[in-house]
């Protein structure tokens, strides 16, 4: 399993190829969301093998913003409507997860009762929570993520796209790797440096608990809390 996300260059092509590089870790289904920040979005998935997903995506499925993901599933069968991107009842959240929900039974008996699921995953639970914080309390997306972050147990490496401000990309990591990369008017999630070591060699190691706010020249990263912590950038000086 894996994820790619990228803020701020034609995603498509290189979350494509993140994930083929990340095909190691194995997987039984993959899925993208694209938006082109001008109101276009394009959500598109498959079971199998990444070329699968290549076949349904038409060329003018383009996005200056995208997060995939390769599923290796352990909550609900390897089907499309299963495969990530996930996303909350009103469509405003799409979310890719590699990890384990511990508490998801909990949280959906809990707080989403009502909601109107469209898989079998624990991540989905986790996308209608953010979508229901953030209806509830009237929040912007990063503060509702944090929220629901705090009632989250499990591992997990989480992008998340608000389509109110898709030009962020929200990310939380917890005994799963991700790592980010910094680009020259871009940023890159992945969960290793080898996947796009095409696209840049300057990256940035997150540490269990920390949650992001990445946008194409900056990068915030923080504790569930809202407490800023610093970290650095460091070449990484190997060939591709
Ligand atoms: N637990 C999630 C699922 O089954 C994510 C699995 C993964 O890491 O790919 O959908």
């Amino acid at each position: 399993c894996g994820i790619v996300g990228v803020v701020g260059k034609p995603a498509k092509d290189i979350i494509l190829n993140g994930l083929t590089n990340l095909e190691y870790r194995g997987y039984d289904s993959a899925g993208i969301y694209l938006n082109d920040l001008n109101g276009n979005e394009y959500l598109t998935k498959a079971v199998g093998r990444i070329s699968n997903l290549k076949e349904k995506l038409t060329p003018d499925e383009q996005g200056l913003v995208g997060i995939g993901h390769t599923r290796w599933a352990t909550h609900g069968k390897p089907t499309v409507d299963n495969a990530h991107p996930h996303f909350d009842e009103t469509k405003r959240f799409y979310l890719v997860h590699n990890g384990v929900i511990e508490n998801y039974a909990e949280l959906k008996e809990k707080y989403l009762q009502g909601v109107d699921f469209h898989s079998d995953t624990d991540t989905e639970v986790i996308v209608q929570l953010i979508g229901k914080i953030a209806r509830d309390k009237d929040l912007d997306g990063f503060s509702a993520f944090k929220e629901a972050l705090k009632l989250v147990k499990g591992s997990y490496a989480f992008l998340l796209i608000d389509n109110t401000e898709p030009d962020h990309v929200f990310i939380a990591k917890n005994k799963s790797p991700m790592m980010l990369g910094i680009g020259d008017g871009f940023n890159i999630i992945a969960s290793d440096a080898i996947s796009v070591l095409d696209q840049t060699k300057t990256f940035v190691d997150l540490d269990d608990g920390d949650v992001g706010d990445i946008t194409k020249d900056n990068y915030v990263i923080e504790t569930i809390d809202g407490k800023r912590v610093d970290r650095e950038p460091y070449v990484l000086d190997i060939d591709p």
